[in-house]
């Protein structure tokens, strides 16, 4: 059945009944103009936003409806948990043609439940559209974090660690793959990646408890997060290449396929990983309490320096300039 058929409000009426809040704290949501929720004392709330266009972040033949429908809660739980806050809540808009299959919308949102329901997080409304061209989604979340306590991007000091968790430039891979028409099975991980990202929300929790002095998830590409922090907190970097963890599907697929391996490492986009900086004295302890507690692997990539600026250190101990590169909607790669 298309959505013309179906309607609106009977769709809506379907959302409510899948999305149900049974969460404490939430005694107003689906079905009402505006949710309610309590606050909490000795708590602050952070709240984020992300939208996911087709044709400009993803294709519908790339992945299930039930994966893009997780994928557009993960990216926005990323930046929650970056902030090292708890996610709560999401609101999820969406704008589809009138062609649009009422299955398919039932499956996104399916998708958009089960991550939900797995990170403890209420969804509690939202709002539902027509589009002229394509299907538009833009989801909200909000999370809580014990008040003074979120991690910004502005407090890395010199001296400090800076430390990745999983891999980087895996998602690039994945990306590449699909747009290049390559068999998905035989780069899964890669493809995994890019499809069906985590929010590294139990890492990110164990980063701050280990004492991190500032965070950031990897959506832009390393290049372009580590930029980020060093000048929001006046301070530079000093990374080695060799450090950089690398998937093995990545290194494999760039040697078969002579991708430029260096460039989707340090430049490519939505791993959504954790990038943070905690006192070199603390930092082994933060690697193995995130890696024994999660199993994701963790990563020293090098050091913030006082002097500003990103230098990476290559196999050969030589140094230059971080590339400038990384994802910007309106310079494309650059
Ligand atoms: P309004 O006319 O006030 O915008 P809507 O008819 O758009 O109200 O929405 C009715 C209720 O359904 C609201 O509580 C809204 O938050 C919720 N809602 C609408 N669309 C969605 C959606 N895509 N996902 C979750 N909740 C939604
Ligand atoms: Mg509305």
């Amino acid at each position: 059945m298309l959505v013309s058929a179906l309607g609106e409000e009977a769709l809506i009426d379907q959302l409510r009944r899948l999305f149900a809040v049974t969460a404490p704290g939430v005694p107003t949501s689906i079905g009402d103009d505006a949710a309610v929720i309590d606050t909490i004392s000795g708590h602050q709330m952070v709240w984020t936003t992300d939208m996911l266009l087709e044709g400009v972040h993803f294709l519908k033949t790339w992945q299930t409806p039930r994966q893009l429908g997780r994928k557009s809660l993960a990216v926005n739980l990323s930046d929650i948990a970056a902030m090292g806050a708890v996610p709560r809540y999401a609101l999820l808009s969406i704008a589809c043609t009138l062609r649009t299959q009422v299955d398919y919308l039932l499956e996104f949102c399916q998708g958009f439940c089960d991550l939900a329901g797995e990170t403890g997080v209420a969804v509690i409304g939202g709002d539902t559209s027509a589009s002229s061209d394509g299907l538009v989604v833009s989801v909200s979340a909000g999370g809580q974090v014990l008040t003074g306590k979120a991690l910004s991007r502005s407090g890395a000091r010199p001296g400090d660690s800076v430390l990745v968790t999983g891999y980087l430039g895996s998602a690039a891979g994945g990306l590449r793959q699909l747009q290049d028409g390559i068999d998905s099975g035989r780069y899964p991980g890669l493809q995994q990646a890019f499809i069906a990202p985590m929010p590294a929300v139990a890492e990110a929790r164990l980063a701050l408890e280990s004492g991190a002095n500032a965070m950031t998830d990897i959506s832009d590409g390393l290049a372009s997060d580590l930029k980020h922090i060093c000048l929001a907190s006046c301070v530079g970097a000093s990374i080695s290449r060799e450090l950089m963890p690398v998937h093995p599907e990545l290194a494999a697929a760039a040697a078969q396929l002579g991708w430029d391996l260096d460039a989707m490492v340090m430049a490519g986009g939505e791993d959504y990983g954790l990038l943070f900086t905690i006192g070199a004295n603390e930092a082994p302890a933060a690697v193995a309490a995130i890696q024994s507690a999660t199993g994701t692997p963790v990563a020293v990539i090098g050091e913030i320096t006082a002097a500003a600026g990103i230098s990476v250190i290559d196999e050969q101990g030589r140094q230059s300039p971080m590339p400038a590169s990384g994802f910007d909607h309106f310079l494309k790669y650059g």
